[in-house]
């Protein structure tokens, strides 16, 4: 039997870096030696709180690779990124092609295994073909890059538009590079890390100050505070999306609730991302990467080897560095960008 080596959790706080059975390939699949796999936020938790659907489950949702083994032969030898939601293609979401909000689905490295791992067997309908020169690292950021762009439509960005977003995370600032290629203006950002906005600085953002002239916004944290600040910050007319799951119950003060009416804001809901023929995030996000439109390389701040997965999950648990996006890379990197 062929094994191979994975990040699995056996249990809350028990991740294993071990040997497991290399997966079989069913006649939809195709086999994907994983490159690189990001660590997501909600990852940590998964390992030290929440846990996965059931046990063990290698976990990793953000991930990219190439195809060692198609039995189809259509994607032998690509490289791919992969959509890590399994939708049931039943439901009424599913019939509107809006499998975000698939009521039964499964999902790669929650509730089956994932991409921390060298090997994993994926379904031909999630693979999206990566051009060569969109690195591995790159193309596993397409998850966050399509968030991030799926959130920026809702606002539908026009020539000028002045954008305040609240969180300069991953997400938070690809939303402000998204929002740049649709023609912003100025994109400002407030957090309540310092070291996060002298990232979006070095990145050409600028730090939000009050009695700024913002038309748009986009709240990225979930918290009640921060929604204050935004529906504080922006002027009547403006429109709002609402990004960052929820910290606990979202209140708003009366006074804060009055900027929704008085303002007659537009405030809008997004989730996930769109993988369908109308919209499709990730295909957009691949070839804004491939054209430099969007630029991951600099919020990628900590490379770990997989075998090093646990120093990577106690240093984002722990905060001992500041970090912005931190992969897991594994297998031999057969790329030289
Ligand atoms: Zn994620
Ligand atoms: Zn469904």
């Amino acid at each position: 039997m062929k094994i191979m080596k994975c990040a699995n959790l056996h249990g809350i706080n028990d991740l294993r870096y071990e040997d497991i059975p290399m997966p079989e390939c069913g006649q939809d699949e195709v086999l994907v030696a994983v490159k690189s796999c990001g660590i997501c936020g909600s990852d940590v938790p998964r390992v030290y709180t929440k846990g996965t659907y059931h046990f063990p489950t290698v976990i990793g949702h953000e991930f990219a690779g190439r195809v060692v083994w198609d039995p189809q032969k259509e994607y032998e030898g690509q490289k791919v990124a992969v959509f890590p939601l399994l939708p049931c293609f039943h439901c009424k979401s599913c019939e509107e092609g809006n499998y975000a909000t698939c009521e039964n689905y499964d999902y790669y490295g929650s509730r089956r295994n994932g991409g921390m791992s060298e090997y994993i067997a994926v379904k031909r309908w999630n693979l999206l073909r990566v051009p060569e020169r969109v690195s591995y690292n790159e193309a596993a950021m397409c998850e966050p890059v399509s968030v991030a762009r799926h959130a920026i439509c809702k606002l539908n960005i026009k020539e000028g538009d002045n954008l305040l977003i609240s969180g300069a995370g991953p997400i938070g600032i690809l939303a402000g590079q998204w929002a740049k290629s649709f023609g912003a203006g100025q994109v400002y950002y407030f957090d309540i890390d310092e070291r996060k906005l002298e990232l979006a600085k070095q990145l050409g953002f600028a730090r939000y100050q009050e009695g700024q002239n913002i038309n748009c916004v986009l709240e990225g944290t979930g918290y009640s505070d921060a929604l204050m600040k935004c529906l504080a910050a922006v002027q009547p007319g403006g429109r709002m999306v609402l990004m960052g799951n929820p910290a606990g119950d979202i209140n708003l003060t009366q006074n804060a609730y009055w900027h929704i009416l008085r303002k007659e804001l537009t405030v809008y809901g997004t989730w996930n991302s769109s993988y369908n023929d109308r919209q499709n995030d990730w295909k957009e996000s691949l070839n804004a990467m491939a054209d430099g439109k969007i630029n991951v390389k600099p919020l990628i701040s900590h490379t770990y080897p997989l075998g090093a997965c646990h120093q990577a999950f106690e240093m984002m648990k722990n905060k001992t560095e500041f970090f912005c996006k931190v992969m897991l890379t594994m297998g031999v990197q057969d790329e030289k960008n």
